[in-house]
């Protein structure tokens, strides 16, 4: 079969390690479909679903800053955060959605002092979470 190696890997854990015939991610300068045999390199990534092909099933991990490494012999992606379509806790997502939404709209309205880069990634970060456990 035409497949190599992805592991998804973050501080705790090794989140995901599989033979996978393909996979897409979003770098900082836009998609990319991996498939077996591609020159190896180095992008980091957006905070965005990383979609992973095996037969005719697809599967979405959200993935939260990191980057990708296509080897030779396999695929890499280091994480600060993975999580798998089925392990995602919809309502703490949307819990931190609503959240970072709230000390936005503060941080605009000057009504507080509040780091809006932190809100605006926290946003896309359960954003990504939201989007990837619809695809379960
Ligand atoms: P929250 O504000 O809900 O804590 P966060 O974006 O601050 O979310 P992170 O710092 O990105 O959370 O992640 C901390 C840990 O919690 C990681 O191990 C991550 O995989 C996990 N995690 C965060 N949100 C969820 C979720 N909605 N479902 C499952 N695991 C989650």
């Amino acid at each position: 079969m035409n497949t190599f190696l992805l592991e998804i890997v973050t501080p705790d854990r090794s989140a995901y390690s599989s033979e996978v015939n393909g996979v897409s991610v979003r770098g900082i300068e836009g998609d990319l479909g991996i498939l077996p045999g591609h020159i190896p390199f180095i992008t980091p990534l957006q905070v965005a679903p990383v979609r992973i092909k095996i037969g005719n099933e697809y599967t979405s991990i959200a993935v939260s800053g990191g980057f990708v490494e296509v080897r030779k012999d396999k695929v890499v992606i280091l994480a600060e955060s993975a999580e798998i379509e089925t392990d995602i806790d919809i309502e703490r997502a949307v819990a931190a959605k609503e959240r970072a939404e709230r000390r936005i709209v503060a941080v605009k309205s000057n009504q507080a002092d509040i780091d809006f880069k932190r809100a605006e990634l926290s946003l896309k970060k359960a954003m990504n979470r939201i989007e990837v456990h619809s695809k379960r």
